[in-house]
């Protein structure tokens, strides 16, 4: 496994990353002032520092906000809400495009800036990128036809109409990971804002700097003041508050911190979407094209340096393409490269800190000592950056090591060999998770018929992620401890709106007539019930052929 440059410190980072960290600290909504960046000592309470993984230097620091800061800034979107859900949803939608073109005009202090906060390789910080204008593209497009009313069948021909019109809830919570600050943070806020919301939002401390540069931008964009808040601060402190005082809150991080944001959505009655850990499966089936399969595998397995809530750490290969595969992804593995530099040299960057190094490193370990084959990686890195780790592949992986049952969230993989695709899917759904998996055949029609029967949100056939997540237009979120409620596509917009059923009458009170006898209107009704019945029977009996035809 080769490396590229050495560790890039803070002063090789080139334009916004290097000059902006302390205006864009300055944008938090909070109380303190921010620390002196660049080498000084940490302000104490009032302030978090920031490290940049590649070198493990302090690059900054943030206010620590505290309940009253959080409460402060929902308040203050809270006065600003009411005129923005009056402005069409046109208009709205106009002011996430142009975001979105704004974000590509500015895509290289915004890649510096990615990689300085989170040791990406360029590579993957494209990746992430490329997914905020795509989403607002989407949203520009498509959301004014979601948000408007409805017509629904009324209570009878004729009798009465019905129609569905979506409010915004008012301000929405947004509490982000440090994996993707830019897409996670903008994959949940940009929905609620052009749903006619505002938004609080919480980075993880670790990289606090994406979404406060995104709400800048916001801010060129048009979007009004105070619609879109940066609240930065501990999880602990500033998440709870946060879920106190706004009206939905939108997760994104382990299961373990998403139960306790459950907890308490629930307990103030509010509604929450929560995406979550995964171990998610990749299935090879015997008539997959190797070479093409090992490279996907790659990519499922180690983009982000493995820190993606889509990364595939278990693979089932049916029996016939097991040694042609696993010579061929081990081959592929090698061929990666490390490094932090900001050019374009590095596939795989630096984990995010000391403490996910010591998860990754104590993984690995643990199955080696129950037995398990590392025929390639299974090392740390600090020639290349304090917190690198090589990509790593396990085989005779005891089932009952840590890495086949939790998440490990690093360049970790296992590759089993299966008797056949029934053995394989039972092995991809014998895991509490379902977030998103793979499968890979020379014959998509038994692709798909496979992915119908993984207990996944997303499934994609002969691609690692992309097919599913890239579709802005589909719901994308998991199944049993991977999460609740869906981003992306009409779901990921609708779920920021509270839907409003406005029902005319006709023909005046829909209630026993006073000019006809009782009984023979109650046999009149249920006449009328069961001719409607038939009636609908008939209308969906036509459809039925005609959709034949
Ligand atoms: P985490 O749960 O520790 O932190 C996520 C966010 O929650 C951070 O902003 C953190 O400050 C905040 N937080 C911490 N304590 C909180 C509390 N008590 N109340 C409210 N908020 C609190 O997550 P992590 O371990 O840092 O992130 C990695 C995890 O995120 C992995 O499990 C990964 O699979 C998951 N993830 C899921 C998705 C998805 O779309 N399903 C995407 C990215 C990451």
């Amino acid at each position: 496994m080769s490396s590229t440059d050495p560790p890039t410190a803070l002063d090789d980072a080139p334009t916004l990353a290097a000059r902006r960290l302390d205006d864009l600290a300055g944008r938090a909504a909070g109380r303190s002032d921010p620390a002196d960046a660049r080498g000084e000592p940490a302000a104490g309470d009032g302030a978090l520092d920031v490290f940049a993984p590649a070198t493990g230097e302090r690059i900054g620091s943030v206010p620590a906000c505290d309940a009253s800061d959080v409460d402060a800034a929902v308040e203050r979107a809270r006065e600003a809400q009411a005129e923005w859900a009056a402005t069409p949803a046109e208009e709205r939608a106009a002011v996430i495009g142009r975001f979105g073109d704004l974000a590509v005009d500015r895509r290289d202090e915004l890649l510096d800036l990615l990689q300085l906060e989170t040791g990406k390789s360029r590579r993957t910080a494209v990746e992430e990128l490329f997914d905020v204008p795509t989403g607002c593209g989407y949203l520009a497009n498509e959301a004014p036809g979601v948000l408007a009313d409805e017509r629904r069948a009324g209570v009878a021909p004729g009798i009465a109409t019905a129609t569905v019109t979506y409010e915004p809830v008012g301000v929405v919570g947004v509490i982000s990971p440090w994996n993707y600050p830019l897409t996670l943070s903008m994959a949940d806020a940009l929905p609620a804002l052009v749903a006619g919301n505002a938004v609080v939002c919480k980075p993880d401390e670790k990289t606090p700097y994406g979404a406060l540069a995104l709400g800048e931008l916001l801010e060129v964009a048009g979007l009004p003041d105070g619609l879109f808040q940066v609240v930065t601060g501990e999880g602990p402190t500033v998440g709870p508050a946060l879920i106190d005082a706004v009206d939905y809150v939108a997760f994104t991080g382990s299961t373990e911190t998403g139960r306790t944001v459950a907890e308490r959505a629930g307990r103030n009655l509010i509604g929450c979407s929560l995406e979550l850990g995964g171990n998610n499966p990749l299935v090879v089936l015997d008539d997959a094209d190797v070479d093409e399969t090992a490279r996907g595998a790659v990519q499922a397995c180690f983009s982000n340096a493995g820190q993606l809530c889509l990364s595939a750490e278990r693979i089932y290969v049916e029996e016939p393409a097991y040694e042609p595969f696993l010579d061929a992804f081990v081959r592929e593995t090698e061929r990666l490269t490390l490094g932090t530099g900001y050019d374009y040299d590095a596939d795989l960057g630096s984990l995010i800190d000391a403490a996910q190094l010591d998860r990754v490193r104590s993984h690995v370990d643990d199955a080696r000592e129950r037995g398990a084959t590392v025929l390639t990686g299974g090392r740390a890195r600090s020639d290349v950056a304090p917190y690198c780790y090589e990509p790593t592949v396990l085989t005779d992986v005891d089932p009952d090591a840590t890495v086949a049952c939790e998440e490990t969230f690093g360049p970790v993989v296992s590759v089993a060999s299966v008797p056949d695709a029934e053995t394989a899917i039972r092995a991809a759904n014998d895991s509490p998770y379902g977030l998103n998996a793979s499968v890979w055949t020379g014959d998509r029609d038994r692709g798909v018929e496979v992915a119908r029967q993984v207990d996944c949100g997303t499934v994609n056939v002969n691609d690692a992620f992309l097919a599913t997540w890239g579709a802005a237009d589909a719901p994308m979120g998991g199944f049993g401890d991977s999460g609740l409620g869906r981003r992306h596509g009409p779901e990921g917009i609708r779920r920021y709106v509270e839907s409003r059923t406005i029902g005319v009458s006709r023909v005046g009170p829909l209630t026993f007539p006073d000019r006809i006898p009782t009984d023979w209107f109650v046999r009149g009704a249920f006449a009328a019930l069961s001719l409607g019945r038939r009636a609908s029977r008939g209308v969906r009996w036509v459809k039925r052929r005609f959709r034949r035809r």
